[in-house]
């Protein structure tokens, strides 16, 4: 959380309903001070779905208190006071404050010591403004909504405790969380959606569809796929292979560690240090060589000798795209082997902090849709808008409607520090990229001073059908790392030059695609996605059905559909209603009439019955569905 004082620029770009929010929290503040004069308040913004205030009050608010709480805010909303700005200067405000009159309805005994604190700490050469609405009057730098009544609907949401300015040397406040929209409709929509969002929330449905589990011994943020969720791991791989296949990618497969002495080479080693798992000593492989005659001759091993004092460490890659770099080394290159692009599902460690570990959506293990893309500049605005295609034909498929692209673009001023030392580079890459953004028609944002240290990036942000953001890819452009890997290709003119790069993972990795899916279609897979495709239900357990059920499941099979067949004794209602539960794409129902009709009777999770139909039939109709991925 950023609890920076926002800047004026800042100020500047908030939103009518982050406007609406803050006047929000401003009534928050007025109707606990009308319950409880005393209360001292630090500060109250928006935040992402709505708003908070923090407060320092000897009573402990609680959700039973908030009935009352928005019983005042209701009647401060229904006054319709003004927001009316007041500019004073540094004096006043500070006098306003000792007299307790900030963040409260009148003077009182105790200073407003927060909004003291708060003044102390604004530039000098910012105005200083109070908000005033009613009796309430607040240090506050805006913007506001016009008018108290302004403010549509709202609700308290829920109390938390957060220390002052996020320090926990500071004192500890209440904060009360709310939100607010324009119309209650809005307001209604917004809790409807977090209930929906609770019920299919991936870690819930992944334990009752059977997809992924943790365990204390394997260790957290280390999930495991179960084989139902290991299929939906597959079946992304096939589609990024067939797809990647297509666009001219080439597989490679790497290892999943390497010597300290790569990622120095990659600059991830210092920087990237505390993301990675700590090191491996291994002492045996320099000794190793030191005894053995043979290989102390060899060239490539008088350099590991050189280093090994240094470099007898290894990791546990975080990243893929050093060994990438490597086989890119690996062989003369010249213009006529680019765009060379390497693709690889690549398992890559990360060492998040435990306490940021989230179902699959933070993980330490992660499997990555990587690919590297090496190509002359001339080739660059080609491969970066096949890059870009190849993400929108991927949200396409998914039913991904709304999504933002955010260019991040670096600083000029912070060339050298935060950026590579690149002026010509950065400004040229820069412009390619924005081109094809702009001329693809792509919804993107620009966002000064967030580019990766070697290079421009864009991070794609998707939401799900119930609106939930997921970071679900970037795509990175890289002239420094290339560099540093001393990569070479012989141009037409038979000189050696340095290819740009571009990292690219359009279905980011299998743990948090697979997370946010199981959210996008609440555990009810197209077919081509689901981990079971045909259960085969019988009517009875006459052997003779059993047969014809087996013959089915063996047809099915051969055409690799994962079915399986529940031919039980149990009634039929009772195996339609577990195959549903495990939400189960296709059921084919069978009785003693679709057998000697050599039918079925098809049954759709969620949709319902659809009749008898010819086996041969019903069965092209499932492989034509898988085969076409449809929806
Ligand atoms: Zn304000
Ligand atoms: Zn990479």
């Amino acid at each position: 959380m950023n609890e920076e004082r926002k800047t004026l620029e800042q100020r500047e770009q908030m939103t009518d309903l982050e406007r609406l929010r803050h006047s929000a929290s401003h009534v928050l503040a007025t109707a606990i001070l009308k319950i409880w004069p005393e209360a001292q308040f630090a500060a109250g913004p928006p935040v992402e779905n709505g708003f908070y205030y923090d407060v320092d009050l000897p009573h402990r608010i609680s959700p039973d208190d908030f009935e009352k709480i928005e019983a005042e805010m209701k009647s401060e909303i229904k006054a319709n006071h003004q927001f009316e700005r007041v500019e004073v200067s540094r004096d006043e405000a500070l006098d306003l404050g000792k007299k307790g009159r900030l963040a409260a309805l009148s003077e009182r005994p105790e200073p407003s010591k927060f909004k003291l604190d708060i003044i102390e700490n604004i530039p000098p050469e910012e105005k200083i403004s109070l908000y005033r609405s009613g009796d309430f009057i607040d240090l506050c730098a805006g913007p506001h909504v016009k008018r108290t009544g302004d403010i549509g609907a709202f609700r308290l949401t829920s109390v938390a405790s957060a220390y002052y300015k996020g320090d926990e040397k500071n004192p500890q406040l209440q904060r009360v969380y709310g939100t607010a929209f324009k119309t209650k409709n809005e307001l209604d929509d917004y809790f409807a959606m977090l209930e929906e969002a609770k019920k299919r929330d991936h870690r819930k449905l992944g334990k009752e569809l059977e997809l992924f589990v943790f365990d204390d011994d394997v260790g957290p943020g280390l999930p495991m796929f179960l084989p139902r969720g290991a299929v939906i791991a597959e079946e992304l791989e096939k589609l990024a292979k067939e797809t990647e296949f297509a666009a001219g990618y080439q597989r490679v497969r790497t290892p999943h560690i390497a010597r300290e002495s790569l990622y120095k080479k990659s600059g991830h080693l210092p920087y990237y240090a505390e993301s990675m798992f700590p090191p491996m000593e291994l002492t045996e492989d320099v000794e190793a060589i030191k005894r053995d005659p043979l290989k102390r001759e060899s060239s490539e091993t008088a350099s590991t000798l050189q280093r090994s004092n240094s470099s007898t460490r290894y990791y546990l890659k975080a990243m893929n795209c050093p060994h990438h770099h490597k086989l890119f080394a690996a062989l003369p290159r010249s213009y006529r082997d680019l765009p060379l692009r390497l693709a690889e599902y690549g398992t890559c460690y990360r060492y998040e902090k435990s306490g940021e570990l989230f179902g699959l959506m933070r993980v330490r293990s992660l499997q990555m849709n990587d690919a590297h893309l090496y190509m002359t500049p001339e080739q660059f605005e080609a491969e970066f808008n096949a890059v870009n295609e190849m993400y929108l034909n991927y949200f396409k498929l998914f039913g991904i409607d709304k999504y933002l692209m955010r260019f991040s673009t670096h600083d000029p001023a912070k060339l050298g520090q935060k950026f590579v030392d690149e002026p010509e580079l950065w400004k040229k890459t820069e412009e390619m990229t924005r081109n094809v953004l702009k001329n693809s028609g792509i919804n993107y944002v620009e966002v000064p001073n967030e580019a990766a240290f070697y290079g421009p990036k864009i991070d794609v942000q998707a939401w799900s059908v119930i609106g939930r953001e997921f970071s679900i890819a970037t795509n990175q452009v890289d002239f420094a790392q290339p560099r540093s890997f001393d990569l070479r290709y012989k141009d037409r003119d038979n000189i050696d030059k340095i290819p740009i790069c571009i990292h690219r993972a359009p279905l980011g990795t299998h743990e948090r695609f697979i997370g946010f899916l199981i959210e996008h279609y609440a555990g009810n897979f197209p077919l081509w996605l689901s981990p079971e495709q045909v259960r085969i239900l019988t009517i009875g357990d006459d052997p003779k059905l059993r047969d014809y059920a087996r013959s089915i499941l063996k047809e099915l099979r051969a055409h690799q559909v994962r079915a399986e067949v529940d031919d039980s004794s149990d009634k039929i209602n009772g195996k339609i209603q577990r195959a549903e539960q495990m939400k189960v794409h296709t059921m084919f129902v069978i009785g003693k009439r679709d057998m000697d009709a050599d039918a079925v009777s098809v049954r759709v999770h969620g949709k319902g019955n659809f009749g008898a139909k010819p086996r041969s039939e019903a069965i092209a109709s499932i492989l034509q569905s898988i085969r076409e991925r449809r929806a």
